[in-house]
C-alpha cells in the first residue's frame, strides 16, 4: 500500500515490509517515510485544516457517517488485514471492525452537539454593558501517533473527534501495522473527506518521530502508545497540547463472594485478548482466600484448554505476540520470575512468536512480571484476606488505566470503586471492558487527558469568548 500525502497516494523507494506474524509470510509494503516527508505533510495539514475549520458541523458529521458506511460494508475485509498485520484473531479483529464503526458513528453524531455557553459578564462591576459567551474551535492540526494493538479502532478515536471539531491531521500508525489505517484513510477520502484534511506517513518512530514531535504546526499530539516512548515525546514537544493514552498494569480484585463463574470467564479474556497486548488486559488477580483454590483450579483448567495458533481459523482463541523478539522477551521474564521463586501453574512456553497462555503463582513483587507492563498472555494469582490490603496491593505501581472488582455486596463495591486510584473501576466485569463513548484514559504514568470522543473533542478544541461592549444595555 501507499501513503497518503497531499491528498494523493504515494511511494517511496525505501520500503517496510509488513509481515503476519503467525508464519512470517508477507502481508505488503508501505513507504519508508523520511524527515523530508514530515515536513511536506505538515505543510499540506495546514492548507487542509484551513479547509476543514469551514466546513460546516453538519458536512463534518455526514463525512464521519458515511465514512462509518464504508467501513461497515467492508467489515470482513477490514477484519482480515486487522488479523494479518496485527496478533488479533479473525473474531477478536471483527470486533475491533465493529467498534469502529461505532466510534465514528458516535463521532458523526457529537460533531453536532460542540457547544458553548453565554457568559454574566454584568456578575463583576463595570460589566453592565458587555454581552457575550464562548463556543469551541477546532484546535488545528492533530498529530495522531497510534500504537499496534488495535490497529483500526485506536486511529478512528483519534480521527473521528479530530474530524469533528473541524481539524486537519497528520497520522503516524504503527510501523508493524499501518495498513488497516490506510485502508480507513481510503475510506475517509471516498466518504468525502477534503484531500488535505488526512496525511497519512507511514514510518520507523525511530527515524521520523521526532521530527514529527518537535514540529510547530502540530498544535496538538494525541499519543497512544507505551509509558517510555509518551515520556520522550513529552520531553522533546516543546509548547503544544498532549493526550498520552498510555500502558498499565491493570489489577483485579475477586472478592469472597463474587460469583466465580463469571470471574473466571471475564478474566481468562481479559488477560488473553489480543495475545495480552491489550492495554486493559488482566495482569494482577488479588483473589480473595475463601476463593483462591477454586478460582485457581477453574481458571488454570480453562487456561490450559485455550486453542493458540493460525489467526484466521474461527477456532482459534489466541493468536502470536506481534513480534518473536516481543515473546522472547516475555519468556525472559516468565524465567526471571520462576528463578525468584515464581511458580508457573499451565504455559510458560514459547514457539516463535507463540506464547502459550500463562499462569504464574507466588511471583515476588521484585520481579518484573509483577512490576512492569508484561503486554503479552501472562497473568500472576495473589491469594488476599483484608480489603484495606488488597486496596493497597492494587494501588501499589506507577499505573492506573482500570482495575477492577467482583462482589455481590454493593457496599464493598463503593469501597472498592472510590479506593482504587485509575481512570476506571468495572465491577463484575475484567479491566478489559470499554465503551467507545465513555471517558477513556489514566491517572499516574498510564496517562494524560481522556478520549472516549465527547471526550476527546474537548481536548482536539479550544473555547473562544467572543465579547461583545455595548454602547447601551
Ligand atoms: P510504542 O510506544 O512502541 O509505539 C507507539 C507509536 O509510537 C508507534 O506508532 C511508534 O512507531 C511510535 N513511536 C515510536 N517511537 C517514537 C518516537 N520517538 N517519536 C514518536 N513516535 C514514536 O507502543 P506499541 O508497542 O505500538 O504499543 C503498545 C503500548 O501501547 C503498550 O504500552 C500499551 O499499553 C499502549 N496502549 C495504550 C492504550 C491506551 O489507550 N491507554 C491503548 C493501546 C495501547
Amino acid at each position: 500500500m501507499k501513503m497518503l500525502l497531499g491528498g494523493e497516494w504515494v511511494d517511496r523507494d525505501r520500503t517496510i515490509e509488513v509481515t503476519d506474524p503467525y508464519d512470517d509470510s508477507l502481508v505488503d509494503t508501505v513507504p519508508q517515510a523520511t524527515v523530508e516527508d514530515v515536513h511536506v505533510a505538515f505543510d499540506h495539514a495546514q492548507r487542509g485544516f484551513e479547509t476543514a475549520r469551514k466546513m460546516g458541523v453538519y458536512e463534518r458529521g455526514e463525512v464521519l457517517r458515511r465514512t462509518a458506511e464504508i467501513v461497515r460494508g467492508d467489515l470482513e475485509e477490514f477484519a482480515r488485514l486487522i488479523a494479518r498485520e496485527g496478533s488479533k484473531t479473525i473474531r477478536e479483529a471483527r470486533k475491533e471492525a465493529e467498534r469502529c464503526v461505532n466510534t465514528l458513528t458516535v463521532s458523526a453524531e457529537e460533531a453536532k452537539r460542540i457547544m458553548g455557553e453565554t457568559i454574566p459578564f454584568d456578575s463583576f462591576p463595570g460589566g453592565e454593558n458587555r454581552r457575550g459567551f464562548y463556543y469551541r474551535f477546532p484546535i488545528g492540526v492533530v498529530l495522531a501517533i497510534t500504537p499496534f494493538n488495535d490497529p483500526l479502532n485506536l486511529v478512528a478515536h483519534k480521527l473521528g473527534p479530530a474530524f469533528a471539531a473541524g481539524n486537519s491531521v497528520v497520522l503516524k500508525p504503527a510501523t508493524v501495522t499501518p495498513l488497516s489505517a490506510l485502508k480507513l484513510a481510503s475510506a475517509f477520502l471516498e466518504a468525502g473527506l477534503p484531500p488535505l484534511g488526512l496525511q497519512v506517513i507511514t514510518g520507523a518512530g525511530s527515524e521520523i518521530g521526532d521530527a514529527l514531535v518537535k514540529d510547530e504546526r502540530a498544535r496538538m499530539i494525541s499519543f497512544t502508545g507505551g509509558v517510555e516512548t509518551g515520556e520522550r515525546i513529552a520531553r522533546i514537544a516543546g509548547i503544544k497540547k498532549l493526550g498520552m493514552e498510555l500502558g498499565s498494569n491493570s489489577p483485579v480484585i475477586v472478592w469472597k463472594d463474587a460469583d466465580l463463574e463469571m470471574a473466571v470467564e471475564s478474566c481468562l479474556s481479559g488477560a488473553f485478548w489480543a495475545a495480552g497486548q491489550n492495554c486493559l488486559g488482566v495482569q494482577r488477580l488479588y483473589v480473595h482466600g475463601d476463593l483462591y483454590d477454586a478460582f485457581r483450579e477453574d481458571f488454570v483448567k480453562r487456561t490450559s484448554q485455550y486453542r493458540i495458533g493460525d489467526k484466521l481459523r474461527e477456532e482459534t482463541d489466541m493468536g502470536p505476540m506481534i513480534t518473536k523478539e516481543e515473546a522472547k522477551r516475555v519468556e525472559a521474564w516468565i524465567e526471571e520470575a520462576t528463578k525468584m521463586g515464581a511458580q508457573v501453574l499451565t504455559g510458560g512456553k514459547r514457539e516463535g512468536a507463540l506464547v502459550e497462555p500463562t499462569v504464574l503463582e507466588r511471583v515476588p513483587e521484585t520481579a518484573k512480571i509483577h512490576r512492569k507492563e508484561v503486554f503479552g498472555p501472562t497473568v500472576n494469582l495473589y491469594p488476599v484476606s483484608d480489603l484495606e490490603e488488597a486496596l493497597a496491593k492494587a494501588n501499589s505501581l506507577p499505573y492506573g488505566l482500570h482495575a477492577a472488582f467482583f462482589t455481590k455486596s454493593v457496599d464493598v463495591a463503593f469501597k472498592a470503586a472510590y479506593g482504587l486510584d485509575c481512570g476506571g473501576v468495572m465491577i463484575n466485569d475484567s479491566t478489559d471492558y470499554r465503551l467507545d463513548s465513555m471517558p477513556f484514559g489514566g491517572v499516574k504514568s498510564s496517562g494524560l487527558g481522556r478520549e472516549g470522543i465527547k471526550f476527546a473533542l474537548q481536548e482536539m478544541t479550544e473555547p473562544k469568548v467572543v465579547c461583545f461592549n455595548l454602547t447601551q444595555s
